[in-house]
């Protein structure tokens, strides 16, 4: 199905602007890159921008030791990703993929400020795990050509992308993003606008599960080993939190609570939100759950 919304695209995107250099944005900008669309990636900290292009280095590096990379094609693709703290950069760019922080107000501002920068006809998307993109397409002038365009992590492993269409997004912009997805060696699949969209929807609660049965005293550490060894599953919950972080997790818990007050009140003393009160955020900061040398 997703051949058909590529099939019917006018646009054609050749160059992406990322906003955001962390676990996400950062693997955002090299997909784009190694899939031969130049990627302007923006952040407000130095820091972040230097960790993004270690991180998709690595995974070159990983490519050539493995004979699947040439050394050519790593040149090409690291330079094709521009590290800039500056919104003027993306300013020509055919697509702008915001993968900031998971705080509606942060978000808000985010894309009013860039909507003002690229040009008209640029299309612009939020990678935002729970946030309605039709609540974020409030503070547009140009709502149609708003979606949501949410990757998984890590995202060049991981084959799935929601197109999450917003109330006014138009079918153009719909096209024009899942033919960009499929280019850059995805699985889109186009979803109705909620908090948490199609895959968070089932997440969380199960995250929620998880963090209720901690509180009562289960060892995460057993949780995690069921999931994994006799369940099958890739990761269990306490790893998986890290690995997503546990900051992002826990704003995501806002977000459904607000969107499903009754299913999905948040626990305020939930082994979730007491790790990121804690600043325990994950791997990205070397503890939460689990603490990482
Ligand atoms: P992260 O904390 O790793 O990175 C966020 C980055 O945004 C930081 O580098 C920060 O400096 C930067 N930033 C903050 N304000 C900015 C601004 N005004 N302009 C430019 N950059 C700014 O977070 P992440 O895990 O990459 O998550 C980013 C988004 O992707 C969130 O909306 C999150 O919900 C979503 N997401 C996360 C995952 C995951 O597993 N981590 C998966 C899918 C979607």
């Amino acid at each position: 199905k997703s051949k058909k919304y590529a099939k019917a695209a006018t646009k054609e995107i050749k160059t992406a602007g990322v906003l955001g250099a962390g676990i996400m944005g950062g693997g955002i900008a090299y997909q784009s890159a190694s899939k031969g669309v130049p990627a302007v990636m923006k952040d407000i900290k130095q820091d972040a921008l230097d960790l993004g292009m270690k991180e998709a280095g690595k995974i070159l590096k990983k490519g050539v030791e493995r004979g699947k990379v040439s050394n050519d094609k790593m040149i090409k693709v690291l330079s094709s990703i521009t590290p800039t703290l500056l919104n003027d950069a993306v300013k020509d760019v055919d697509i702008v993929v915001e993968a900031v922080v998971e705080n509606p107000k942060v978000k808000g501002s985010v894309l009013a400020e860039i909507e003002g920068v690229i040009g008209d006809d640029a299309i612009l998307t939020s990678n935002t795990s729970t946030i309605s993109i039709t609540e974020l397409a409030k503070n547009l002038k140009r709502p149609q050509k708003f979606c949501g365009m949410h990757f998984f992590n890590p995202v060049h492993k991981m084959p799935l992308v929601e197109i999450i269409r917003g109330e006014k997004t138009s079918d153009e912009t719909v096209n024009a993003v899942v033919a960009y997805a499929l280019k850059l060696g995805k699985t889109p699949i186009v979803v109705n606008d909620c908090p948490g969209f199609l895959v968070n929807r089932v997440l969380f609660p199960y995250l929620a599960g998880f963090a209720g049965m901690v509180d009562e005293g289960v060892d995460f550490v057993g949780i995690d080993k069921v999931m994994e060894k006799q369940f099958g599953w890739p990761m269990g919950p306490a790893y998986l939190s890290d690995v997503v972080g546990i900051d992002t997790a826990d704003h995501c818990t806002v977000v459904m609570e607000d969107g499903f007050p009754t299913r999905m009140k948040r626990d305020t003393s939930s082994a979730i939100a007491k790790l990121a009160a804690a600043e325990r955020y994950g791997q990205k900061n070397g503890k939460g759950f689990y603490v990482y040398g």
